[in-house]
């Protein structure tokens, strides 16, 4: 899994930082959290594909966080794509969006869908699932779980060989977990051969949030939690007044929900491109944080349930 920040910062656009848009990479397939004003030139700069299988999921109806849908949408017409685009988001969106298309009649060369999200399971897949959340905002915001599937252990070759069970077809019903008779009658189970499972990656997107228990409850044992960090904690009233968090928020719910890593984000305007103060401050919590910026691109790999491997790469806009 890669993670694409493509802007970071809150309700206006900043010298050093764009409007929210996080783009997720599994496996080929994109997934877009927010689509602020100007995504598509830092989607285009990014080279993620304009023809790419990809959903869009939408956290709430601030301008912020989906003025930048309209130019995406024409956009990637204009460059011909023709795979479906499927958007999600609060039920208004969909409205937003009809008349957008209506009333401008942009001509669209793929099937554009939309589906209005509610709390719970969204999509669900074999090997991952999405799930959305309300959390604690001045209007309906929808935080998302990226949740991939537990998958079998490792398969111990060497063991399966030891046991006489040979390579091929027996091989495979293992993996799969079933049991398998060997040529000299003996049943061998599956977790004979097989390792402990491994788990998958669970990545949070909070979106704007106040601090929110039941965020702390939804992110348990998450691999990523990327959480509204709007202010330091001198501004917290300013948190309290906008429905946002300050960074320590956001670090006491990484640290409640027992999260490996912890990502800033949707920072206020005011701050410049230096944002040691809300690290400090959110570090003096919990020491797993870590600024997100403009173009930050970070893989993720987990070999077992116990590592967790982030690698960390800068993409030139
Ligand atoms: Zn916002
Ligand atoms: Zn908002």
């Amino acid at each position: 899994m890669e993670i694409f920040f493509l802007g970071t910062n809150a309700s206006t656009p900043h010298k050093y930082r764009f409007l929210p848009s996080i783009v997720v990479r599994r496996k080929g397939k994109l997934f877009m959290f927010d689509c602020g004003e100007g995504t598509q030139y830092r989607f285009l700069r990014s080279g993620l594909g304009v023809n790419k299988d990809m959903k869009i999921f939408i956290t709430h109806m601030h301008g912020d966080h989906y003025f930048g849908l309209p130019g995406l949408i024409q956009t990637f017409a204009l460059l011909g794509r023709t795979k479906p685009l499927h958007i999600f988001g609060p039920r208004t969106l969909g409205d937003v969006l009809k008349n957008f298309l209506e009333k401008t009649g942009v001509r669209i060369s793929y099937s554009l869908h939309f589906t209005p999200v509610e709390e719970g399971v969204i999509i669900e897949e074999k090997e991952y699932r999405i799930k959305a959340f309300l959390t604690s905002h001045t209007i309906t915001n929808f935080a998302y779980i990226i949740e991939e599937k537990d998958r079998p252990g490792r398969f111990n070759r060497k063991k399966a060989e030891k046991l006489g069970i040979p390579r091929g077809r027996l091989w495979k019903k293992l993996q799969q977990g079933y049991p398998v008779k060997t040529l000299s009658g003996r049943i061998v189970r599956p977790e004979e051969v097989l390792g402990p499972p491994r788990e998958g990656i669970k990545f949070v997107y909070s979106g704007d949030t106040r601090y929110s228990e039941k965020l702390i409850e939804f992110s348990q044992k998450a691999d990523i939690l990327i959480h509204d960090s709007t202010f330091e904690n001198k501004l917290r009233d300013n948190a309290i007044d906008s429905g946002h968090s300050t960074a320590s928020e956001a670090a006491e719910v990484a640290r409640k929900a027992r999260v490996r890593f912890l990502f800033l984000f949707h920072y206020s305007s005011r701050y410049s491109e230096d944002l040691i103060n809300l690290l400090r401050e959110a570090r003096e919590i919990f020491h797993r944080a870590f600024l997100s910026t403009d173009g930050m691109n970070i893989e993720i790999k987990k070999p077992d349930s116990n590592k967790v491997i982030l690698l960390f790469r800068k993409l030139k806009f």
